[in-house]
């Protein structure tokens, strides 16, 4: 009997530590798939925050030079990818204009305090706003010779008017070498030329360094119609001083500029390309779009006629026959030297040799 009972409480005894260990791997078992679990939910929980965060840390730490962002694989396909794609376009009319501006020249602007004043602006003058696409890529294309007290007020102006304009824009100075006779039509061209080279603008501002718009609402983009601008300047007592008037700032988007084999390259000396331009636009059955008088009055910095700039004696006989030559003398024959090209701060400087009459 006695041997009997010590024999069950044995058996007893195994089955009972048998159901412990197998309680105690069922316990282990679980955990163990319950940590595994944990970890997954984590790293998708921060896969997505970095799908979320990333570009944005990318494009600043881009800005900033910093190379912290590019921490792996992920990263790096991220910075290859356009940032503004993800981006909604921007509204038809920025929320950011505050309409009339107050434009003077009494006081001096420094190169340093525009470029604190736009720490947006990217070497070469270029700049897309950050929390929407830009409607047009726009290059301000601005011709040029000793005319650095001017480019200052530009500048100074011109960057916030722009930025606040939400467009993706580059600004390109485009300096005359030497000391021949100025030819602001075919540095027109080359800046044209030039832009293209480094991004695909679909938009060209063509504007003389010494026109400041008072009113951001005055949009220096593209229209259906080549755009004239500068339409109210104070040194024509804010009015157009003829119809046909088409100097000064003027737009027009690369097909308009093609259509008309862009601008003459031989007006030598001041005036009368202009009208050439006017004169090319309306013999390819376009015409001109124009701002409100109000909204295109402009500034122009007062100065005394430059050097090497008198006008051009034969300006108007060239006028007359823009018709025969338009087709002939433009884009298609423009030739030109890069003397230098500057990638600066507020701006990009193409120095140019364009020969002589
Ligand atoms: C000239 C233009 C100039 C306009 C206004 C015209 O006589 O041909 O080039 O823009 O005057 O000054």
């Amino acid at each position: 009997m006695v041997g009997d009972s010590s024999l069950n409480f044995n058996l007893l005894h195994r089955i009972c530590k048998l159901v412990v260990l197998l309680c105690f791997l069922h316990i282990s078992v679980t955990v163990v798939f319950y940590v595994r679990s944990l970890d997954s939910r984590f790293a998708f929980v921060q896969n997505q925050q970095s799908h979320r965060v990333l570009p944005n840390q990318d494009r600043l730490s881009a800005r900033n030079g910093s190379k912290e962002a590019v921490t792996g694989l992920q990263t790096a396909a991220e910075q290859k990818q356009e940032p503004a794609k993800n981006l909604e376009k921007c509204p038809e009319t920025s929320p950011l204009l505050v309409g009339p501006l107050r434009v003077e020249f009494s006081s001096p602007v420094s190169l340093e305090q525009i470029k604190k004043d736009n720490p947006e602006v990217q070497l070469g003058g270029r700049y897309k706003p950050k929390d929407c696409q830009a409607l047009q890529k726009v290059a301000v294309i601005i011709p040029f010779r000793k005319r650095d007290e001017h480019l200052k007020y530009w500048l100074f102006y011109l960057h916030p008017v722009l930025k606040r304009q939400q467009l993706d824009y580059g600004v390109y100075i485009i300096n005359q070498d030497g000391n021949e006779i100025f030819n602001r039509a075919k540095l027109l061209n080359v800046g044209y030329t030039e832009a293209l080279k480094e991004y695909d603008y679909d938009c060209f501002v063509f504007s003389d360094v010494d026109l400041i718009p008072m009113d951001d609402r005055n949009i220096y983009r593209c229209f259906s119609q080549p755009r004239h601008l500068s339409v109210s300047m104070d040194k024509f007592g804010f009015r157009l001083p003829y119809n046909q008037y088409f100097g000064g700032v003027s737009s027009m988007s690369k097909e308009q500029y093609l259509k008309i084999n862009g601008f003459p390259n031989n007006y030598w000396g001041w005036g009368g390309e202009d009208d050439d331009i006017y004169n090319r636009l309306a013999f390819r059955g376009m015409t001109i779009s124009r701002p409100s008088g109000e909204l295109g009055k402009c500034r122009m910095i007062r100065h005394d006629r430059d050097k090497q700039n008198d006008p051009n004696p034969q300006r108007f006989d060239r006028i007359a026959h823009t018709r025969d030559t338009m087709n002939k003398d433009g884009i298609n024959s423009l030739t030109y030297k890069v003397v230098s090209l500057e990638k600066l701060e507020l701006y990009t400087k193409v120095t140019v040799d364009v020969g002589k009459p």
